[in-house]
């Protein structure tokens, strides 16, 4: 079976980690701080906060906002249910903003629109998250003046995007956000096994989530209501929790980090060769927008199903059996159960439930080869046929 994601370990990521087994500290030695370092230099941010996914990292960052009881997150419907999930987990409401059919991102539109009407209703979001679906940047230009003009925070969710720029500047700078957050899972563009990263110039958002990636305990007397009572003396001041990143995956994090713009390089290598080799197809290719250099964690085509005699199921399925692994993304987080059962239905948000009723992501990953990319082709072409 030829995946639609696989990670790339070499040699030296091995060693990385074989060093820090066979170092003192297996957590919180120096691989964090390095690895946090790595990747604020690369983004070109100010602070970098490495925790053990891109989930614990959404978390965080929306109570280092302030989001709680009473308040409202939107995010795009398009997306991994962490992404809207974080609301929940402070207690906050969560809405979605449909997104734009070319390029599969929160509708700014959309956005707009909604937003003139949540403040007639009093009913304005808190924090908007922006996803950069398969590593194409949303227009956070328009979004951050959004942001000013009805003063919501902005956390940009780029689980698919660290490697990717938007107008020229890597993907994590946060010139348009509060705070911006990467994932490490295997699939995604480089890996830590588990792991996520919150990036941000502001350090007072800095210093919170680091107190809470940790239990809400600190160690730096500025921070503390009293003097310290001896050597061993810490504080809670917050409640915190345990999303510690360790050191083994901060070394595989940091050797990954010398490979990531040959990852991106190599996918675009492929997106090139497949956006040739599938125009004859009954099949829309994904655009990449001239604003954004897209990280390509994902290949997601749609079927052009008035021109194919199978449904969107038996094409996917067809393709397993012939060995190749592709995959769905998203089902619209709105439709499932959970979200269902506070009053989401089908119809809500129609430009991500048309997208989802026909897009297949198909393998798209750094150790591809063109032999493999052709042998993807050819199957899609018999199914489709
Ligand atoms: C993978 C992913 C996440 C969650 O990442 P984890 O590191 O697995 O917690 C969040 N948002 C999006 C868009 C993702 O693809």
């Amino acid at each position: 079976m030829i995946p639609y994601g696989k990670q790339d370990i070499n040699q030296d990521d091995i060693d990385a980690v074989v060093n820090v087994l066979k170092s003192d500290f297996l957590t919180q030695g120096p691989q964090v701080p390095l690895f946090e370092e790595t990747i604020a230099d690369y983004c070109g941010v100010e602070y970098g906060v490495a925790v053990n996914s891109a989930t614990s990292a959404l978390h965080i960052a929306c109570l280092a906002l302030g989001l709680g009881e009473k308040d409202w997150l939107w995010t795009s419907p398009n997306t991994f249910v962490a992404s809207a999930n974080c609301g929940l987990y402070c207690g906050a409401q969560v809405d979605f903003v449909d997104i734009d059919p070319l390029t599969y991102n929160m509708c700014t539109l959309a956005l707009e629109q909604k937003l003139i009407q949540a403040k007639q209703e009093n009913k304005l979001p808190k924090i908007v998250i922006p996803v950069h679906f398969a590593g194409q940047s949303c227009d956070m230009q328009r979004i951050h003046q959004l942001g000013q003009e009805f003063g919501f925070k902005i956390i940009e969710d780029a689980a698919h995007a660290i490697g990717g720029q938007y107008l020229g500047h890597p993907v994590g700078g946060c010139q348009y956000s509060d705070i911006t957050v990467f994932s490490f899972h295997p699939v995604k563009i480089i890996t830590t096994a588990e792991g996520g990263l919150a990036a941000t110039n502001q350090s007072d958002l800095a210093n919170k989530m680091q107190l809470l990636r940790s239990h809400g305990i600190t160690r730096d007397p500025k921070l503390m209501t009293k003097d310290s009572e001896g050597g061993w003396y810490y504080q809670q001041i917050d409640l915190g929790f345990n999303y510690r990143m360790t050191e083994l995956q901060a070394a595989l994090g940091v050797s990954q980090m010398q490979r990531l713009d040959e990852f991106v390089i190599k996918r675009h290598a492929l997106l090139e060769r497949y956006t040739e080799l599938l125009k004859e197809l009954p099949v829309i290719t994904p655009k990449q927008f001239e604003d954004c250099y897209s990280a390509l964690h994902l290949y997601p085509i749609q079927l052009e199903l008035q021109r194919i005699d199978k449904s969107h199921a038996q094409v996917f399925d067809e393709l397993r059996q012939n060995g190749i692994g592709v995959n769905v993304h998203y089902i619209p987080v709105h439709l499932q159960p959970y979200y269902q059962k506070m009053g989401f239905k089908e119809g809500d948000f129609p430009n991500a439930e048309l997208y989802y009723s026909r897009a297949i992501s198909i393998p798209l990953f750094h150790g591809m080869t063109f032999e493999q990319q052709d042998e993807v082709v050819d199957t899609l072409k018999k199914v489709l046929r």
